[in-house]
């Protein structure tokens, strides 16, 4: 069975301190939650911190992630980060086209999948999200505007797409403590693992997250549907105690 995994969001929240003592609480808890099964565990920080988690997640069973990367190699762009730069760091995931980022920056389907490109050619994992709006899933709209969204990093990044991490996240469960039903999740994510296997023979080890208000209550009735092979965590990955009992759902 593939390996769950439980990636963290930290979104624009930490400090050198709050980072130290929130990893060590990870890393005091960590062994017992997996409770000698598996889980791969990442978090994806400010990029910022990228070099002092480096430092703290060295030997500990967690691999290291950011929240964006750069479309571009290297050049006059003003406040970027190049996927080689962070890979200088030890990054292994990068999300791209998290909602906050498609809402707030205006990232388009085309920049997210650049971007997934830009990650993949230096080896570090995309994180990809896609995910419909309230609207969207009032107006039956769900599964045409996920399916718009992978299309469109399928299209850009061909064979290459069986390397991705895809995350299904409504943007109507983030941060709202409304999380989709694990059937309305198992159901979105059958249609993407479809679409994955249209496009790639591989499509069977593209770990398909969930992500929306999933919490240490919630977890592992989320995590018992088939299509569903880990979660991406925002608040909850903030509390030691509700990231270790959500390591501890996924872990088998
Ligand atoms: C997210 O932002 O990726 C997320 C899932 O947030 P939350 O868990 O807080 O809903």
């Amino acid at each position: 069975m593939m390996r769950k995994l439980i990636a963290g969001n930290w979104k624009m929240n930490g400090s050198l301190a709050a980072n130290q003592a929130l990893l060590s609480g990870i890393h005091d808890g960590l062994s017992a939650a997996l409770g000698g099964k598996h889980a791969d565990v990442a978090v994806c920080v400010p990029v910022i911190y990228v070099s002092q988690v480096q430092q703290l997640v060295h030997n500990m069973g967690v691999a290291l992630g950011v929240q964006d990367v750069s479309v571009h190699a290297q050049g006059a762009y003003t406040g970027e980060t190049s996927a080689a730069m962070l890979k200088d760091f030890g990054v292994r995931y990068a999300i791209v086209g998290h909602s906050e980022r498609r809402q707030y920056h205006g990232e388009t389907d085309e920049q997210v999948a650049l971007k997934a490109k830009s990650a993949l050619s230096s080896g570090i994992t995309p994180i990809v999200c896609v995910g419909e709006t309230l609207a969207e899933r009032e107006a039956g709209q769900t599964e045409h505007v996920v399916k718009r969204q992978l299309a469109a990093v399928i299209h850009t990044n061909g064979h290459c797409i069986s390397e991705i991490v895809l995350a299904y996240e409504p943007v109507w469960a983030i941060g709202t403590g409304k999380t989709a039903t694990p059937q309305e999740a198992q159901s979105v994510h059958a249609v993407l693992r479809a679409q994955l296997q249209a496009a790639s023979e591989h499509a069977q080890r593209v770990k398909i997250l969930y992500g929306g208000s999933m919490n240490a209550a919630n977890a592992s009735d989320l995590l018992a549907q088939a299509d569903i092979d880990g979660g991406l965590i925002g608040g909850a990955a903030l509390k030691p105690a509700d990231f270790l009992t959500i390591i501890a759902a996924a872990a088998r």
